[in-house]
Parts: C-alpha cells; structure tokens; sequence
C-alpha cells in the first residue's frame, strides 16, 4: 500500500517490494572467506564468477525467498534482532505505559499475530467500507470514495501527497501523479510479449478468484476482471515510462488548481481537496500532465458498477495478506509469478515487516538501542566525511570539467548534508490509535495517521531532519531534492562495514556505497539540482555535453548485456544513473584506501590476496546473489538497479587498476578499451 518517497530518491538497491527472509539462521561472515570463491573461473574473465562461485554455488535460495545474498543475509541477521524486540512486546502489552510507542508496537505486533481472529473474521472487517463502495451512486459519491480510500492508503485512480517544490527545495507543496494499476509497472499492461502477456491474465484470474471468495457468481467476477484490466489499461497507457521518468524535468509541472479544474472538468477537485483536508491551495505539482486526460475520461465514462468493482478490488487486495486464509492463499499465489518464491513466509516474519512497514521509526528506535553504538556512528561518519573529501580533491584534479562549473560542483559536494544510523528526531506517534483487533482495521488506521502527516506538510517549509527508510534498513540513498546521503544502521554491518575488516574490505563495501550515494549527487538526474535541491542548471554548456557524451558510453555498456531469462537485456537507459552511481563510488573508495595507504609501509597480503585485489573482491561480493527467474524479469523490467552480476563486472572494467590488480590484458572481458571506457568522476 505504501509509496515510500518521490522518484528522486536514488537508493542502493531494491528490496523492500519484495517479500523478505523466511527462518534461516544466519552467521556474521568472516571479513574475507576464500570459500566463497570459483578459482575455476579467471578473475579477468567473469569476475562476479570468480569472486562469488563457490558462495552461489553453496547458497541456493530458500524456499521463501526470491533472492538471496549478501544483502539478505544482513537483512535476516537484522530480522533476528527485530523479531526478539516485537516478541518482548506483545507480552508487555498490559503492563505497558499508555500511549507509548512499546505498547504501541506490542499491540501491533500481537494483533496481527492473531492468526485465529483472522480466520474466523474472514472478509468481515472491510465490510462497513465495502458496504460504502456498494452504495455509490453518484460521480460525487465515487469521487468522495475515492479520497476516503487515499487517506487509508488505497492506490486508486491517482496519487495525492506532499513533496518538496522542485523549483524551491525549501518549500512543501501538492503533488497529484499517475498511479491506479495493481501490476508494478504500466508497461504490463502494454508491452505485447508472451511473458507480458501471461502476467497480465494472471493478473485478471488473481482478480476473478478473489472476487468469488467474497461470495460473487463466477460470471460475474470474470466481467469485473475484465473490465477493470480495462480500466487499469487506460490509465497504464496514459502514464509515462520509468525512462521518461528519469528525467526530472518531465516532473516539472506545476498548476493552478484552476488550470487542473479545466484539464479534468469531470473530475471535483474542490471536493476531493476539502475531503483530504488540505485546505485552501492555489497550486500544485503535475508529475505526468498526459495522465489527467484518463481521470478525466474514466471519471465521465466509466459505470458506476465499474467503479464499484475497480474501488472494491484495490481495497480487498491491499487488505488480503491480513484477512483469512483463503484471501492470504490468493495473494500469495499471484506474488509468486512475480517473484517465484515457493513458500509463504511464516507469519512472524510477515508481520515483522508490517510493523517495521507502519511503524518503522518506533521499532527503529528499539533497533538502534541494542545494535548501534554512538561509538560506531562516530566511526561511520568519520569514514563518509573522508570520502567527501577525496572526492573534493578529485573534482579538482577532473581535466574535463571548467573552472565554473567545477566551483559549483564542490559547492554541492560541500553542502551535502549527512545523515548516520538514525534520525535526530524520532518520529511522533502519539495520534496513531491501535485496537485490539481486527488487524486490518489497524493497518488502515496507521496508513490513514501516515497520510494524514504527509498532507499537513503542505504549505509549509521542509523539515530537513526527516529520513525515508528505517534505521535497521538494509539500504542506502541520496535524495536530490534535499541534498542529503543517509546510511541507516541497518547497512553499517557486516559484510558492508567491519570494524574486524581490513581497510581494503571495508573500502571495497561500505566505502564503495558511500560513494555511490555521493555520486548520486552527480548522476545524470542529480547533476540537474544544487546544492540547496533545487532543480536548476548549474552547468555550463561544453561541460554537460562532455558529460552527456561518457554518460551514453555507461548506457551503451550495459544495453548489451543479457541476462539468462529470455535473454532480456539490462535497459542502459533505465540504470544509467544507479551505473554512473557505481563506477563513481568505487573510483571514490578505490582513490580513498589508497589515500590511507600512503606514506605506510605496504600491507601484507592476506589470505593471498594484497589490499587492492581485496577491496575489489569486497565490491564483488555484496553482489553476490542467487535469483529466481521470476524476480529477475520483474525486475529487469522496474528496477534502476543492474543485476548483481553486470553490478561486479561492469563497474571494475572500467578501471585501469583493476586490470593492474588481477593482471587482466587488453581484450580480457572485464578490461573496456579505452575508446569504450566512461570517465567522469
Ligand atoms: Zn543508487
């Protein structure tokens, strides 16, 4: 149900869409374990092989996963910590203080546990909002259903919420976007391939089936599908792509309320916004002007017994995972042709993740408490502010960009603002009312707390301290618009920081995510905001073509690599700036390790290795993962983030160092000639 922030939020990588660890128990690694090698494999041949064989080989997916890897394991490892805080609660729950976030947590935590409640309930809990769809007759009454179902975080028709001004970084206003669809991207429901074309009718079965199990005639149900893939189509194909999305300048649209009113004259904004509680707005954000033509026309065409179907299906299938069996057995069943997990995940691990999902910076805090020392937040911020000023001192020496624009770009790197572990300021909770139960009724009410907090951000200035991600977050990001690299606790663990590690393998993991989020800064969609987060040009001219021109040989690179399934390729457009973010942020902590080598006596080798072959085989290895075909095509499809393999080998071909390191030759696979080779930070 939960849109997380705007598309200008650049994160590490993609995970929390899709269902997390089951019960494996999970071990801190060793810094460096040569078990994980394919020493079959030359490192300059396939080096994601070669650094990772022996661990895929050892590591097959469990069978609740879609993926497995170094980032799930840490994930788990997390997990555990978690699962021992929620279970501690929900037996404190009556001695708890009122109104605290552990009473909180506890009754959130145990009600969703309340797996006996749930079957006997069945559908029943929805039914007073069911009976509100049923009893729509109006465009008014759809319309005013349509803003109750937004406020408890259905995704219907459109999305409404707050986000910064993009002109003016400083300020909050009203963004209106593109949204509605159940499948995850708009090209389902209009590319034409087999694969394409086969989820899209599961999709409408998944759709048919549930709609029998809340009791509707099997031919009724499947004129409902029908006619909702039909709906979702229109807006699918109003909307724009992922690619087109990139650029944040297609986002920048903003409108009179009374320039929207005349684009969607059938649709009541002056109602939907007194409904929402925004209060008196003159002006808001646009992200994809094409789409208010499909509000419009589905709001004048389309039947209300239409709009019955659509409203009920999205609020039923957002509420499946907590009602009975039989809904929870549905959904699964779709989630498994996009992720081909083979297993359910046991429902502590499920309502794990929905508390961490409703009430993430409440069990964040717990977290950090029991994981995250002040001495260990000293330490990460010590090793991001040495990157910093490595890159400070690269930008100096880059013989391709001007005096000016070179002023402005450590002007940005200067003001990046850096945020460790956790937020400064915790999150109030204190208007978030639980019950006792049903569980879904909880859901509802805190997405419904979430929503209302967003929308009374507009009209006032942002609040710099806030973050978007948990602190026990297996992640990272750079947002554009605030200017800001975060790092929570979640990620400053083994394998990726290790205060047992050597530099060179804390270089090649934690220094080479650092400098991928300050690269972000830099990518081909963050170069376009200063250092204040506001979208506006800073470059001069000849530089941002010399950029432009590096910048297509990285998508080039990696429109021509192919992944097993299908043989899809990787769309260079869709992952430039995550690419450009890697090769950065390794060059970045490659240039930081050696820094702290100098002027030492040369480290031995360990395990074999010296610290240069370690700390590429450090970056390596955080990419090790196994994936389920099914994952992988979804993701192919919506994710900015390469595959782990193409993660490995594309970025080290690029560096001249690597070659040096490994011994690899002119016209090995994993060394770029230098006509093809992208230099830019
Ligand atoms: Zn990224």
């Amino acid at each position: 149900m939960r849109q997380l922030c705007s598309s200008l939020v650049l994160s590490l990588a993609i995970l929390g869409a899709l269902p997390r660890s089951a019960s494996a128990q999970v071990a801190k690694p060793k810094p460096f374990d040569a078990a994980n090698l394919d020493t079959t494999c030359a490192a300059c041949k396939d080096f994601f092989q070669y650094s990772n064989g022996g661990w895929l080989k050892n590591n097959p997916i469990p069978p609740a996963y879609s993926s497995w890897g170094a980032f799930t394991e840490l994930d788990e490892r997390n997990r555990a910590t978690l699962h021992t805080i929620l279970d501690a609660a929900a037996t404190k729950v009556a001695t708890a203080a009122a109104g605290s976030n552990a009473r909180r947590l506890g009754v959130f935590y145990a009600t969703c546990m309340d797996s006996t409640r749930a079957e006997s309930d069945k559908a029943s809990p929805l039914a007073d909002e069911l009976a509100r769809i049923n009893a729509m007759q109006t465009p008014a009454d759809i319309q005013a259903q349509i803003a109750r179902l937004h406020e408890a975080g259905v995704g219907v028709l459109f999305r409404f919420n707050s986000d910064q001004d993009l002109k003016n970084s400083a300020q909050v206003i009203a963004w209106m976007d593109q949204g509605g669809l159940g499948l995850p991207d708009r090209d389902y429901y209009t590319k034409t391939d087999s694969a394409s074309l086969k989820l899209k009718k599961a999709y409408q079965d998944h759709i048919t089936r549930t709609f029998k199990l809340l009791g509707d005639p099997p031919t009724v149900a499947e004129v409902e599908a029908q006619r909702i893939v039909a709906m979702e189509t229109a807006l699918a194909n109003a909307s724009k792509t992922r690619v087109e999305r990139r650029d944040p300048k297609t986002l920048d649209n903003k409108m009179t309320v009374a320039e929207i009113k005349t684009a969607t004259p059938a649709f009541d904004w002056g109602a939907y916004f007194a409904a929402r509680k925004v209060g008196a707005i003159a002006d808001l954000n646009v992200g994809s002007p094409g789409f208010l033509k499909a509000v419009d026309s589905l709001s004048a065409k389309t039947t209300i017994l239409d709009w019955r179907s659509y409203l009920r299906w999205h609020l039923v299938n957002g509420s499946s995972p907590w009602l009975s069996t039989a809904f929870v057995n549905e959904n699964f069943r779709f989630q498994q042709a996009l992720t081909g997990a083979k297993e359910l995940f046991p429902r502590w691990r499920r309502c794990l993740d929905a508390t961490d999902g409703q009430l993430g910076e409440a069990l964040g805090q717990a977290y950090v408490e029991k994981t995250f020392t002040p001495a260990a937040k000293a330490r990460a911020l010590a090793m991001v502010n040495n990157m910093v000023s490595v890159l400070n001192g690269r930008l100096a020496g880059l013989e391709w960009m001007s005096p000016a624009t070179r002023t402005a770009a450590v002007a940005k790197l200067t003001a990046f603002a850096r945020k460790i572990g956790y937020p400064d300021k915790w999150r109030d909770y204190s208007a978030l009312e639980l019950q006792q139960g049903p569980f879904i009724l909880n859901v509802l009410a805190a997405e419904r707390f979430d929503h209302q907090r967003d929308l009374a951000k507009i009209g006032k200035p942002v609040d710099r301290t806030e973050w978007g991600m948990t602190p026990p977050t297996v992640n990272a990001y750079y947002n554009a618009s605030m200017n800001e690299i975060v790092f929570p606790a979640g990620i400053l663990q083994p394998p990726f920081f290790d205060p047992a590690a050597d530099d060179a393998i804390n270089y090649g993991g934690m220094g080479a995510v650092i400098g991928h989020e300050m690269t972000h800064g830099f990518d081909d969609q963050g170069r376009q905001f200063d250092a204040k987060g506001n979208l506006k040009d800073w470059w001069q001219a000849d530089d941002a073509a010399k950029y432009t021109a590096q910048a297509d040989k990285v998508v080039a690179q990696f429109n021509s690599y192919v992944i097993d399934v299908d043989s899809l390729h990787v769309n260079g457009k869709l992952t430039l700036g995550e690419n450009i973010a890697d090769l950065g942020g390794l060059k970045i902590a490659y240039a930081a390790m050696q820094k702290g080598m100098a002027g030492k006596p040369r480290p031995a080798k360990i395990d074999g290795f010296t610290p240069e072959q370690r700390f590429f085989l450090a970056w390596a290895q955080i990419w090790g993962q196994n994936i389920t075909p099914q994952n992988q095509m979804v993701r192919i499809n919506t994710d900015p983030h390469s595959p782990g393999r193409w993660r490995a080998n594309g970025r080290v071909s690029h560096m001249p160092e690597f070659a040096q390191a490994f011994g690899c030759k002119p016209g090995d696979p994993t060394v770029r000639g230098d006509a093809v080779r992208a230099t830019l930070w």
